[in-house]
């Protein structure tokens, strides 16, 4: 009989029959078990502001060595960054094993004249499917004294998150909008993230950033709900809000006004103290 596998590390939960990916392309079922078939495959490296993740409360003014793969295990329509998150694993990647990302982070620290903070685990969704990867180079950056970042969806098991966080500094959380109906158009669920939320509240440094799409989750109730929320985890949290432009499965949609964003900041700075309007 095949051997099948179930994947625990996001709310998906796939059962895989042998030889079949997950719903995110890069966990695959081998010989019984769920592997990720990325480990360590790199689809873009840069030396990036950290307010480029965005984070604009953990050491401003900083770059921070940041990498993304392949895959994610949601299916926004409106993804800014489908080049990479919605394609499978290709072996002509870059390979940058955890050793290897780090010496070149400890040298770029050393070296370069923007200096380094770290490593941040950003581009595309590196939590799930590459849990695996980012724990051990978070570990080994941890180690040598090198601040760890994590921008993600937010859509991962209880378990491994609670497992991971203590290797982890600083996050920014994308919080796509406020609704379930909203997050069953993208293949999520609002709990999950929020549960995620939750867990990292008090625990790391924690920004949120929410895309503003016209007409899907802009109007003023969701957001002032959205706030509510956050301000009950804590009204330091930082919010940034910004624009929509046409991409992916959504070129069709106008660009979002600009005063559509500005008056949600006005909404949220009624509960949070540090909101940030972007792209602007
Ligand atoms: S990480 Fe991938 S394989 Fe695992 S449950 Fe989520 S979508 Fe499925």
């Amino acid at each position: 009989m095949a051997q099948k596998a179930q994947c625990l590390l996001c709310p998906h939960r796939c059962r895989l029959a042998e030889g079949r990916c997950g719903v995110c392309r890069a966990r695959i079922c081998r010989e019984g078990k769920v592997i990720d078939l990325a480990y360590a495959q790199i689809s873009a490296l840069a030396l990036d502001p950290i307010e480029k993740k965005p984070l604009r409360r953990f050491h401003p003014g900083s770059w921070i060595l940041s990498l993304g793969s392949c895959g994610c295990n949601l299916r926004c329509p409106f993804c800014q960054n489908s080049g990479i998150s919605m394609r499978a694993p290709d072996p002509r990647d870059e390979t940058l094993l955890p050793e290897d990302l780090v010496a070149l982070a400890l040298k770029l620290k050393e070296s370069d004249p923007r200096g380094n903070l770290g490593v941040a685990f950003t581009y595309n969704e590196m939590l799930a499917p590459h849990y695996e990867y980012v724990r051990d180079c978070a570990a080994l950056a941890k180690e040598r004294g090198l601040a760890t970042v994590l921008v993600t969806n937010g859509f991962i098991e209880e378990r491994p998150l609670l497992e991971l966080l203590p290797l982890i500094d600083a996050a920014n959380v994308d919080l796509k909008g406020f609704s379930e109906g909203f997050y069953k158009w993208l293949g999520g669920s609002l709990k999950s993230v929020k549960r995620s939320l939750e867990l990292m509240a008090g625990k790391i440094h924690l920004e949120v950033t929410t895309l503003v799409i016209p007409g899907k989750n802009d109007s003023a109730e969701e957001m002032d709900a959205e706030c509510a929320f956050l301000e009950a985890l804590s009204p330091e949290i930082p919010l940034h809000l910004s624009r929509f432009f046409p991409r992916y499965k959504c070129a069709d949609l106008p660009p979002t006004p600009p005063e559509t964003v500005l008056s949600l900041c006005d909404i949220a700075r009624r509960r949070l103290k540090y909101v940030y309007p972007g792209n602007m």
